[in-house]
C-alpha cells in the first residue's frame, strides 16, 4: 500500500541505474522508499547507453582483482560489493524478467532489443517493492538533525520529506543535457566528506588545431592499435580500435586510455601492432621500387599511409631510395607514435566521470558514509569502470550492497 504522509525509511536521490536498483532492493525488503529525480524522463542515461542497447555488464569482470577493470584512489574498495553482486546475478534477474541479451566483444553483454527492456526491469522491481517515484522533482536542500527520530529533512519541489536515511545516486557529471549535476558532490562537501577531483573519462582526446590539421583529414578512419599512456609506475595499455576525428582521436582504445590520461602527458600508439616494422621496411627496400606510401598501405589504410609519409620529405620517394636512417626512424614512429593531447571533449561527450566521493569516507560493505544515514552509490563515488559494461555493473553492485544494508525505521 503506498503511504500518504511524507516520512520514509529511505529517500533515494536519482532515478538512474543505481538509484532505481537500490530502491527496488530496499522496497522488496519491506522498507518505505521514495525515489526523486529532477529529470522529466526516467533513467535517460540507460536509454542512450550502448548505442541504445545498454552494455549492462561484462562477463570478464573479476571481483577478486578489481584493479584490472576499475579506477579509483582505492581500487580495492569496490571488491566487496562486486563480489556480493556479480554479473551472473544481474543476468539471472534479466532472465527472470524474460529479457533477451547477447555477448558482443570481450565479455560485453547487451540487450537484444533495446535498453528500454532494462529500464522496464528496474521499474518492475521498484513496483514489486512498493517504491514511490516522484519525477520530475528537484531537491533544494538536505538537512540533518541528530535529535529527530527521522534525522533527514529534504526540501523538494513537492514539499519537505523526512527520512531515516538518504541515498545519493545522482551519477556523474557527463551529459548535463539529460540531467547530470554535481549535486552529489555538493552534498558530500556539505557533510565534510572528501571528493577526489572529478574529470571526464571514456572521452575523445583533442589536439592543437594547427598541429592536428594534417590528421583531421583522416576523420572517420578507424584501425586496430595498441595504445598506452603513463610511466612505468602507472602504465595503462589497451589493444583496441582507434578512430580519427576532426579534433583528435576517439574509438574504444582512446576512450579507455582517456580515463588514465593525465593533462600534459603523451600517449603512445603502436600501429599494426602484430607487425615487425623494422624487418618489413628493410625487406621492402631490398625487393621493391614502389613508393614508400604504397608499401605502407599493405599494412595500414592507404589514406593513413599517404598522410604519414607527408611528415618527412625523405619518406616521399620509392622505398628503395629511402636512406636506412630514415626507414629506421619511420619504423620507430610506427611502433610508438607519440602524441600529446591538449585536452578532452569534456563532459558533453564523456561517458563517465573519473573521481567523485572519496571511498575513504564510505563503508565498502554498505556504502554508508561517515555521516550516519547518508549513503553514496553508483557513479557519484570515486569508482570508474572500463568501457564494456563495467560502469553499470558497479551501479548494480553498489546499489545492491546499499539496498541490503538500509534499515527499516518506521
Ligand atoms: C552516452 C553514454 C553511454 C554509456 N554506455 C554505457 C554502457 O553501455 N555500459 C556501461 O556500463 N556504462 C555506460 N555508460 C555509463 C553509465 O551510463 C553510468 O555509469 C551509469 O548510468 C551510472 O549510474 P548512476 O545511477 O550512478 O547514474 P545515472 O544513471 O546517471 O543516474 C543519475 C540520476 O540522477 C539524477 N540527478 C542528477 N542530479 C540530480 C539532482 N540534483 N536532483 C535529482 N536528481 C538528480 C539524474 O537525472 C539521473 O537520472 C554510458 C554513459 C553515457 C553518457
Amino acid at each position: 500500500m503506498p503511504h500518504t504522509d511524507n516520512t520514509w525509511d529511505a529517500v533515494v536521490i536519482g532515478a538512474g541505474a543505481a538509484g532505481l536498483f537500490c530502491a527496488g532492493v530496499a522496497g522488496q525488503r519491506g522498507l518505505r522508499v521514495l525515489v526523486l529525480d529532477h529529470s522529466p524522463k526516467v533513467a535517460e542515461k540507460i536509454r542512450i547507453s550502448g548505442g541504445g542497447r545498454a552494455n549492462f555488464t561484462n562477463r570478464d569482470l573479476d571481483p577478486r582483482a578489481p584493479h584490472k577493470h576499475f579506477l579509483s584512489q582505492n581500487p580495492n574498495f569496490c571488491r566487496s560489493a562486486l563480489s556480493r553482486y556479480t554479473p551472473q546475478d544481474f543476468t539471472a534477474l534479466l532472465t527472470q524478467h524474460g529479457v533477451p541479451f547477447h555477448e558482443k566483444h570481450k565479455g560485453q553483454l547487451f540487450c537484444d532489443h533495446s535498453a528500454d527492456d532494462l529500464i522496464q526491469v528496474l521499474l518492475s522491481e521498484c513496483a514489486t517493492g512498493g517504491v514511490t517515484r516522484w519525477q520530475p522533482c528537484g531537491v533544494h536542500a538536505v538537512r540533518h538533525s541528530d535529535t529527530n527520530p527521522l534525522p533527514y529533512a529534504l526540501d523538494t519541489d513537492q514539499g519537505t520529506v523526512h527520512a531515516h536515511a538518504v541515498v545519493v545516486a545522482t551519477g556523474g557529471l557527463s551529459i548535463p543535457a539529460i540531467g547530470a549535476s554535481d549535486f552529489g558532490h555538493r552534498l558530500a562537501r556539505q557533510f565534510d566528506l572528501p571528493i577526489v577531483t572529478p574529470r571526464p573519462g571514456l572521452v575523445p582526446l583533442t589536439f592543437d588545431a594547427a598541429a592536428w590539421a594534417p590528421w583531421a583529414e583522416l576523420s572517420g578512419l578507424a584501425l586496430p592499435v595498441l595504445i598506452e599512456t603513463g610511466d612505468k609506475k602507472q602504465r595503462a595499455v589497451f589493444a583496441e580500435d582507434l578512430l580519427f576525428t576532426h579534433r583528435g582521436l576517439s574509438g574504444p582504445g582512446v576512450l579507455q586510455i582517456s580515463s588514465y590520461w593525465q593533462a600534459g602527458a603523451d600517449i603512445r600508439v603502436q600501429l599494426a601492432p602484430e607487425h615487425d616494422w623494422a624487418a618489413a621496411l628493410t625487406q621492402a627496400k631490398q625487393r621493391s621500387r614502389k613508393h614508400l606510401s604504397n608499401e605502407l598501405s599493405q599494412w595500414l589504410p592507404s589514406r593513413l599511409a599517404d598522410t604519414w609519409v607527408q611528415q618527412d620529405p625523405l619518406w616521399q620517394r620509392p622505398v628503395c631510395d629511402v636512406p636506412d636512417k630514415a626507414l629506421t626512424r619511420l619504423a620507430e614512429q610506427l611502433n610508438a607514435w607519440r602524441v600529446t593531447p591538449v585536452g578532452t571533449e569534456g563532459y558533453k561527450k564523456a561517458e563517465v566521470t573519473v573521481g567523485g566521493v572519496d571511498t575513504q569516507a564510505l563503508s565498502s560493505q554498505t556504502m554508508e558514509s561517515r555521516q550516519s544515514g547518508l549513503y553514496f552509490i553508483g557513479e557519484v563515488v570515486d569508482v570508474t569502470g572500463w568501457l564494456g559494461g563495467y560502469n553499470f555493473q558497479w551501479a548494480w553492485a553498489s546499489a545492491h550492497a546499499c539496498g541490503r544494508a538500509l534499515k527499516k525505521s518506521l
